[in-house]
């Protein structure tokens, strides 16, 4: 039988499925051919099947490597009960059990053996898999090879030379649902994966509808929210313990069915908390990030991040866990300024290096324009991942927003002059300072009051002038450089627009507060 139709039976037998996803397919041809492969799927795509089915038809081993060690014995118990014989092998087993392991799989008792990162750092363990015939090396959550990435672990690197020191030269198949095209070509180069060998559905999530709730009271948001949704069930995430805590006991007042979960707590806690969910007794969950790595829970209806997280990759990955079954669902982010101090609190005081510092602050900045783009949400975010010429959804905050677009190309140039007459040396707090005509010492130290720019739009608030600022960085008409302190300067298409080459549309809440005002 050819090797396409026995794994279409493999799927229908094993896993009760009638037909593949986008992309299955062509996967699992590659890694019987012996083709070394990258998966690039969203969330909820099915990368899984693209090595279990495999495993299954290999003649030897098939060894996953997968950073969820808290979560291997849950996953390799799911495909037990599906009649797949699987196991694992982690801290949390002592030698003589990992020995009794090895040698059911040397014996092809169990044909996928879980493995955590950390195991190849030492030679003993590849000695050991040499005496086994490995068919094929599946890497979960590939992007963490990439210091590019958004979840760089150390542990991932020495995976780099593991095809070469196994005897069997299995195949590899590396798998990850946040790969920008740098993050993808790193992973390819590190695993030996040629150019062509990527398997890549887009990253488009089509059920998910993306929403950016700005300046909003976030309790007050939150409360109605939920009370809304009450039979639903959704994450919220926030940034510090102190803040989910402060949430849960906010929302629990209230009565509504939220749990906790953060790395504060006990783990007795923290398991209670996770079942609590799962099972649906409380089907909202509070947490920091560290929740939701590897939860399979399908019916998510919501994901709603109540302060900005620190990059698009992050925030993807995490609003991802929603409709993970398909069905709509929402994506939303309450976005306030002020949480940006946070984030950037988080850099400065993180252990990581000055080049590294210097990403994190760009990837910061990619997430306040999110946060301020006026274009389709879906499609900022694909276009980021290196997916370009998708249609606009029609289905995020973006799309949806009927009001209409003002042309506002006039402010847009004496902001855009101002960074020129600044000589693009500085950041967006002192231009909306200088632009609102501010009596900050710094200004007049610097003599920045003596610009033609100077008090420009003194009839503007420094807190809208901000915020225009970011919207114009968001549309591309300025650029931000450098990391801590991040200058503006004009992009090609700003400097159209200060030449009049170009207009600059805007949807603004203007109209609706006028005609709110006529009704009162
Ligand atoms: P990922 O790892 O890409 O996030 P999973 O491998 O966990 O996704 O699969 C997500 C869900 O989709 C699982 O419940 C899985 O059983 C289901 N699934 C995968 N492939 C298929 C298929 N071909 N037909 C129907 N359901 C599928
Ligand atoms: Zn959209």
């Amino acid at each position: 039988m050819q090797a396409q139709a026995q794994a279409e039976q493999v799927l229908k037998e094993k896993f009760g499925y009638d037909h593949f996803r986008a992309g299955q397919d062509t996967a699992i041809d590659r890694v019987l051919a012996g083709e070394n492969t990258l998966v690039v799927m969203p969330t909820g795509g099915g990368k899984s099947l693209c090595y279990q089915i495999p495993a299954l038809m290999l003649p030897g081993l098939t060894v996953v490597v997968s950073p969820l060690i808290a979560l291997m014995k849950d996953q390799v118990d799911a495909l037990n009960d599906n009649g797949i014989a699987a196991t694992f092998i982690n801290s949390s087993i002592d030698f003589r059990e990992m020995d009794e392991r090895l040698r059911q799989a040397a014996m092809g008792e169990v044909k996928l053996l879980y493995v955590a990162p950390e195991r190849f750092e030492s030679d003993q363990f590849v000695t050991e898999l040499n005496d086994i015939n490995v068919s094929l090396l599946a890497i979960d959550e590939a992007h963490c090879i990439s210091q590019w990435g958004h979840d760089f672990r150390p542990s991932y690197l020495s995976l780099s030379t593991v095809p070469q020191r196994l005897t069997s030269k299995p195949a590899v198949i590396a798998l990850t649902a946040t790969a920008t095209p740098r993050v993808a070509a790193d992973i390819r180069q590190r695993l030996g994966i040629p150019d062509d060998g990527m398997v890549n559905t887009g990253f488009e999530r089509t059920n998910l509808s993306f929403q950016v709730i700005r300046d909003q009271d976030e309790d007050r948001y939150l409360s109605q929210y939920l009370k809304l949704n009450q039979d639903q069930s959704g994450i919220i995430y926030a940034s510090t313990r102190k803040e989910v805590d402060r949430l849960y006991t906010m929302l629990a007042k209230k009565k509504l069915p939220v749990a906790r979960y953060h790395a504060g707590m006990s783990d007795a806690d923290r398991a209670a908390s996770q079942e609590d969910f799962l099972f649906e007794r409380k089907p909202i969950m509070i947490a920091t990030n560290a929740f939701g790595m590897g939860i399979d829970k399908s019916n998510v209806r919501f994901v709603i991040h109540a302060q900005l997280p620190k990059d698009l990759e992050s925030y993807y990955q995490e609003a991802g866990r929603a409709g993970r079954d398909g069905l709509p669902s929402e994506a939303i982010l309450l976005y306030k300024p002020k949480d940006v101090m946070l984030q950037r609190f988080f850099i400065d005081n993180s252990e990581a290096d000055e080049a590294h510092r210097r990403l994190q602050y760009q990837k910061l900045q990619t997430m306040i324009q999110y946060a301020n783009t006026g274009e389709c949400l879906q499609q900022f975010i694909l276009n980021y991942f290196g997916q370009t010429g998708t249609k606009p959804c029609g289905r995020c905050s973006n799309c949806l927003d009927e009001r209409e677009a003002v042309d506002v190309t006039t402010d847009a140039q004496k902001v855009l002059s101002c960074v020129v007459r600044m000589h693009s040396r500085y950041g967006k707090a002192l231009i909306a300072q200088v632009l609102t005509g501010s009596h900050n010492q710094r200004i007049q130290e610097w003599h920045l009051d003596e610009l033609s720019t100077y008090g420009l739009m003194q009839n503007q608030s420094q807190r809208d002038v901000t915020t225009f600022i970011d919207f114009l960085t968001a549309s591309g008409f300025l650029q931000t450089n450098g990391g801590q302190f991040p200058t503006l300067g004009l992009t090609e298409t700003g400097a159209e627009v200060l030449r009049g080459n170009q207009s600059v549309y805007r949807k603004t809440a203007m109209k609706a507060r006028q005609s709110l005002a006529v009704d009162d």
